[in-house]
């Protein structure tokens, strides 16, 4: 393979789908006969962000990520990107930070990203195949977000941040992605007749944000992939992104409910956590409990197999964090985040580690997002069998619309992943 070398960079502010900026580039990149391409990524941005993340923007300020990383072009271009390992590499040690707070994460994750995606387009292979080379392609389930709360919706939805969507048996992805789509719909009647005064208002990430309370919107998404799974004729299960840290409060220990007036100390969470896995049947529920590893490993015992108890601000795609997790049995299942960890390499070391361990690899979009949709690509390069995209929405349509192309282009050697 003749090797791809960067030639220039060029790092842009650009709006994200909150209407905060983040940050894109470009890597302009040429191999030995002179073949020219641009590679693209931009970085997505999370509301509820875990404390042990890679700091996203220097300062907070994606004009002095930028400044920085123009600061390092010159020692990039002319830079082998034919092995991302290397590259990815030689970005740390330009930060010379571990956290990179220097340049930042997000600016960093869209240069890593941005290199592949260059490479990608110099050897004309599109980049799900690039990273995976064994000709076995899984396409994942989509993880879709229907009803919303917490951080990421206004103060009178619910205080659990996220209701998802599971069609664990869709026979293909496209099948799987309009099933969400139908089960959003159905969940929009339901809020109607619940909330009387319900306009449609949304999440962040595209979710109904109805003013009831979190047992309600448990019963209404349960039931709503219930009647969606019945009509389709394949099994489609309820989930939860708890995102507890974001209740917790540290002074009292305990977790708020703002709706309800009441505080849950550690063993009524774990409690209320356990219900309602098994009131609604619940496939898959994620940060159930602040960062603590025993209580995670509690939940994780006591869930049953038939649940994902996944793992996304205790692990933030840190693979000394991901293995604490499985010497302490504390999970079966981790969101990966490529900018909460900075590099492809990195991220793809988590994936790696995650699935050495029999854990389930959910790869993830974050609350603010671009039209980017690199995420789809480590799903299939990476074997990842779910990917946490939301349901509709420009920025997540994007990401489930290339998997459609994606397994459109695989045909007849596109399969489904494997959850349970
Ligand atoms: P974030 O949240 O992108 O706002 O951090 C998404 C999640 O918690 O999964
Ligand atoms: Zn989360």
């Amino acid at each position: 393979m003749k090797d791809v070398k960067i030639e220039d960079i060029h790092a842009r502010k650009i709006l994200d789908s909150r209407g905060n900026p983040t940050i894109e580039v470009d890597v302009l990149a040429t191999n030995t006969s002179q073949k020219k391409e641009i590679g693209r990524a931009a970085a997505p941005s999370g509301a509820s962000r875990g404390v042990h993340e890679v700091v996203a923007f220097p300062n907070d300020s994606p004009e002095t990520s930028i400044k920085e990383l123009e600061e390092i072009i010159p020692n990039l271009k002319g830079s082998s990107i034919s092995d991302q390992t290397d590259f990815d590499k030689k970005l740390r040690e330009l930060d010379g930070t571990p956290n990179l707070s220097k340049i930042g994460g997000n600016a960093i994750v869209a240069l890593s990203m941005a290199a592949a995606k260059a490479v990608s387009e110099v050897e004309n292979v599109p980049l799900f195949k690039r990273l995976n080379k064994n000709d076995n392609y899984e396409l994942p389930y989509p993880l879709g977000n229907v009803l919303g709360g917490g951080e990421h919706a206004g103060t009178t939805a619910p205080d659990i941040q996220e209701f998802l969507s599971l069609p664990i048996d869709a026979r293909n992805f496209e099948q799987a992605a309009f099933a969400n789509a139908k089960v959003h719909k159905r969940v929009r009647k339901f809020a109607n007749e619940e909330d009387k005064a319900f306009t449609g208002g949304k999440s962040d990430e595209g979710a109904w944000a109805p003013n009831i309370s979190d047992d309600k919107a448990l019963e209404i998404v349960a039931k709503a992939c219930e009647e969606i799974s019945n009509e389709l004729g394949f099994e489609i299960r309820a989930g939860l992104d708890v995102a507890a840290s974001s209740l917790f409060d540290s002074e009292k220990g305990k977790y708020k409910y703002k709706r309800e007036g009441k505080f849950r100390d550690t063993g009524e969470q774990i409690e209320f956590i356990l219900d309602c896995i098994e009131s609604y049947n619940l496939a898959y529920v994620e940060d159930p409990i602040e960062e603590d590893f025993e209580s995670f490993a509690e939940i994780k015992d006591k869930a049953g197999e038939s649940c994902l108890i996944c793992g996304d601000d205790i692990f933030v795609t840190n693979v000394e964090r991901i293995n604490r997790g499985i010497e302490l049995d504390a999970a079966n299942a981790v969101l990966i985040k490529p900018n909460q960890i900075g590099t492809l390499t990195a991220t793809k070391k988590a994936v790696d580690l995650t699935k050495e361990n029999g854990y389930v690899p959910v790869i993830s979009h974050r609350s603010g997002e671009t039209t980017d949709t690199t995420i789809s690509h480590l799903a299939v390069g990476y074997g990842c069998p779910i990917i946490k995209t939301g349901a509709v929405g420009g920025e997540r349509i994007a990401k489930l619309n290339e998997l459609i192309r994606i397994e459109e282009k695989l045909g007849e050697k596109a399969k489904m992943g494997d959850i349970f």
